[in-house]
Formats: C-alpha cells, structure tokens, sequence
C-alpha cells in the first residue's frame, strides 16, 4: 500500500506540474495542493474518517493475511484478523503498526 500511495503522490505532482505549465501564470496551484494527498499536517493529528474512493476501497487489503477489508465507521476492517485500519481524512492507513487490535477495538468501543 504504501507504494500505490507513493504512486498517487507521483501523479498529483506531475499533475499541478503540468496544469502550472500550461496556464502560464496560475501559482495558486503550488500554494493549494489537494488536500486529499497531504501526508504532512503542520498541527495535530489527522481527523479520523472522510470520503474514501469507493475503486480505492475495493483494492484494499489486509497487509497481514491480503484478506479484502469492509469499511465500519471510521476504520477498515479485516475480515480474517478484524483488524481496524483507521482513516485518516479519508487515506486508508493500511498498515499494521497503526491498526487496532480486535482488543482495541472493542476497547475503544466500550
Ligand atoms: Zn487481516
């Protein structure tokens, strides 16, 4: 996962790049990048939920067991392991170290 977000990051670049090159004078596109692709936020952590990209979520998986993943408030969760892989303005974040345990999820829950 982390390198198809690599790849994103890749295209939205190359992207304000060329829109920046064919409008000639627009520098609002270098100030304003997406906000969707920020991966640095200069204050507090990143909101928990957000609109996912329903193609994005169907190619999901659990990094642990590649089990597909079903979406459940604000997390993924695996259907093997039940994981719960927070998203994080609407970033899927799949990776293992910053997923809930089932424990803490029902924890979080309680
Ligand atoms: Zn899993």
């Amino acid at each position: 996962m982390k390198r198809l977000l690599v790849v994103l990051l890749a295209a939205g670049g190359a992207a304000l790049w060329w829109r920046r090159r064919s409008s000639g004078s627009a520098d609002e596109t270098w100030s304003a990048p997406a906000p969707s692709m920020s991966t640095a936020v200069p204050s507090g952590p990143p909101k928990l939920g957000g609109d996912v990209d329903p193609e994005l979520l169907a190619i999901l998986a659990c990094p642990l067991d590649k089990q597909p993943v079903k979406r459940e408030g604000n997390y993924l969760v695996c259907q093997e392991c039940q994981r719960h892989y927070p998203i994080r303005d609407g970033i899927p974040v799949m990776l293992i170290d910053e997923a809930l345990t089932p424990e803490q999820a029902a924890a979080a829950q309680a």
